[in-house]
Order: C-alpha cells, then sequence, then structure tokens
C-alpha cells in the first residue's frame, strides 16, 4: 500500500506500509509531511484501515494531523474496515473520494484481498514446462527478458514453495534480481 501527501500542487510526503506488524503508509507519509499535512491531501491505494491491529488506526492519524482530503482507489475488503474507513474520515468532516481506481488496485493487494474475502492465500503455479510435456533442467524454458518480469512478480509473493526433486536436481534461486 502506498499513501502520498500533497498540498498546493507538491508533493510533501511520500510513504507505503512496512512489512506486518510496521506503521501503514498513510502514518509514514504524514510523518514526512510533518505540520505541513493541515489542509492537505492523502492519496492512497487502499481505503485506510479504522481498526486497530498490529498499528493504531491511520483514519485517526489523519483526522488528527488535520488533513482536509482523503482520495483512494480501492475499498479495504477486511470485514473491519470494508467502508468504516470513508465513513469515519466523512464524520470527522474530512472529504472523501473512494473507490476512484478500484478495478486498478485489485492486482496491487490480491494476497490480501483474496484472504480477507475467502479465508485462503492466492496461489500463484509456475511450471517449467515444455510443449513436449518434459520438464527439468536440460535447457533453458524462457528467454532471458521473462527474468525481470518473473523477479517482480516474485517480488509480489509472502513465500515460495517448491517441489524436494526439483530443488534438489536444478537448485533453482527464489532470490529477487533487479
Ligand atoms: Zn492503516
Amino acid at each position: 500500500m502506498g499513501c502520498v501527501i500533497v498540498k498546493d500542487g507538491r508533493v510533501i510526503g511520500t510513504g507505503w506500509t512496512a512489512p506486518a506488524g510496521g506503521p501503514h503508509a498513510e502514518r509514514v507519509a504524514l510523518a514526512a509531511a510533518g505540520a505541513q499535512a493541515r489542509g492537505a491531501t492523502a492519496y492512497a491505494t487502499l481505503e485506510p484501515c479504522c481498526h486497530t491491529g498490529r498499528t493504531g488506526p491511520c483514519t485517526r492519524a489523519l483526522i488528527e494531523t488535520g488533513v482536509a482530503r482523503v482520495v483512494f482507489a480501492g475499498h479495504d475488503p477486511n470485514p473491519r474496515v470494508s467502508g468504516g474507513g470513508a465513513k469515519e474520515l466523512a464524520a470527522a468532516g474530512i472529504v472523501v473520494e473512494g473507490g476512484v481506481l478500484e478495478q486498478a488496485a485489485e492486482p496491487l493487494n490480491r494476497g490480501f484481498f483474496t484472504r480477507m474475502r475467502t479465508g485462503l492465500p492466492w496461489v500463484r503455479s509456475k511450471l517449467a514446462i515444455s510443449l513436449d510435456g518434459a520438464n527439468g533442467a536440460r535447457q533453458r524454458r524462457e528467454p532471458m527478458d521473462h527474468e525481470r518480469g518473473r523477479s517482480q512478480r516474485r517480488a509480489s509473493l509472502a513465500s515460495a514453495l517448491e517441489r524436494n526433486p526439483d530443488r534438489q536436481r536444478h537448485d533453482p534461486w527464489t532470490t529477487i534480481r533487479p
């Protein structure tokens, strides 16, 4: 999740959510903006949270710093938020424009959204198989220029699972390479 604070056409703070347990994007961006956040607009990729999880609610931070307007791309399907964040901000007098890029925001949080809606993780399967059905490391199955996209997709995952025979035979790298 990402957040940008804008005032008078100028970006005064940016932030993204730290790994689980760390501060959310809004708090990072608000801290960067400091006192200038009063009267500013906050743009976020996801509806600000209104519950106390591992960190305090972002709605409170936005209200307390005096942000005037909040624009967010997609609603949070977490049943503890689900429109509640937007409602709380509006009740505090903040102008809220929510769900302005609902479809586009979907892939940004695919794993989180899937888990919130179904209780199941988002699973992506990658198979190295040639057209004749063979697999293995006899030859490279994809061109080198696929590497960049693959690393980016891998960076969006929480964990990777491999078959033990594959690991023993090819020792595939599951690192993220730029
Ligand atoms: Zn939050």
